[in-house]
């Protein structure tokens, strides 16, 4: 998420004997794995008030890693690592991020050694996303996309913005669009979240013909957290949202405040420059 967490909760080695491994040998007999967590949440509430609802359960987590542990065996610590993130996030909805260490301790690969282990890192984060549809039933697709974003494993649909009916852009003569905004809290990372948009856009038959022509659905990441990142198919901040009325005005209505990166503005006070350069 944006605001840094400080607080951490921390168990430390837990100890599962479990069948993780590539040989079958590790897969047959099993053999003992040490799970180190560090969960990021604030602390605060819990910390005032003193009562265990207001926390995350650390023996409840520790029951839960070692039950998911022994009925998930994988070849590599690495996936099992990361599905324990995974479902740690999903779980526990004040948990804001984790950083999990998985260890196996005198690992079989012939020569001596203490532990090998993986470490991973993952946090919930925001991305705001823009919605577009001009073809058909054009409320039809953009509550399509809604529900289709909502219901991928590691993305909730927090806010979404009215839909609001907007003038063609790019030059290309055809029907109005019907646009929209919304707050999506994700654990993937924003070339997953692309290849799965780009999967619900194919869902709603979007044909890609003309650049700005008619489309059932489109989806654009707007901003993810305050990253900025600029790659050969994928820009964040997304490169023209500051010069369309259509994202400007709902991202305003869900996000007044939320800060451009590079530009250095707010979403409100990029949609009030755009709205006086259109005036003119
Ligand atoms: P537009 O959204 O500009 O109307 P398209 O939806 O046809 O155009 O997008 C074309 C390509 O833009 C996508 O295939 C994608 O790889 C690339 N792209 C770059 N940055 C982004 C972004 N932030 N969000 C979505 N697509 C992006
Ligand atoms: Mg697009």
């Amino acid at each position: 998420m944006n605001t840094v967490c400080y607080d951490e909760i921390r168990v430390e080695n837990l100890e599962v004997f479990a069948n993780h491994g590539v040989f079958p040998e590790e897969t047959a007999l099993g053999q003992k794995f040490l799970i180190s967590l560090i969960m990021y949440t604030d602390t605060r509430r819990a910390g005032k008030t003193d009562e265990l609802q207001n926390s995350i359960h650390y023996g409840e987590v520790s029951a839960f890693l070692t039950a998911y542990t022994k009925e998930h065996p994988r070849k590599l610590i690495e996936a099992a690592a990361e599905e324990l993130a995974e479902e740690l996030l999903l779980r526990y909805p004040l948990l804001e991020g984790v950083t999990l260490e998985l260890k196996k301790p005198w690992a079989p690969v012939g020569i001596p050694l203490e532990t090998v282990s993986v470490k991973i890192t993952r946090f919930w984060h925001k991305a705001y996303l823009g919605l577009g549809s001009n073809l058909g039933d054009k409320k039809g697709y953009l509550d399509q996309g809604t529900r289709a974003l909502d219901s991928i494993r590691g993305c909730r649909v927090e806010k979404v913005s009215s839909y609001l009916e907007t003038a063609p852009y790019g030059g290309v003569e055809q029907d109005d669009f019907l646009n929209a905004c919304l707050l999506l809290k994700t654990f993937l990372s924003p070339r997953e979240l692309l290849d799965r948009m780009h999967e619900i856009e194919q869902e709603a038959h979007r044909e890609r013909r003309i650049r700005w022509g008619p489309r059932t659905l489109d989806l654009d990441i707007l901003m993810y957290d305050d990253l900025v990142m600029d790659s050969d198919d994928l820009t964040i901040p997304h490169a023209e949202m500051h010069l369309r009325d259509f994202v400007l005005r709902p991202l305003a209505e869900i996000a007044p405040n939320k800060f451009h990166p590079i530009l250095r503005k707010t979403v409100s006070q990029l949609a009030a420059e755009l709205a006086g350069v259109d005036e003119k």
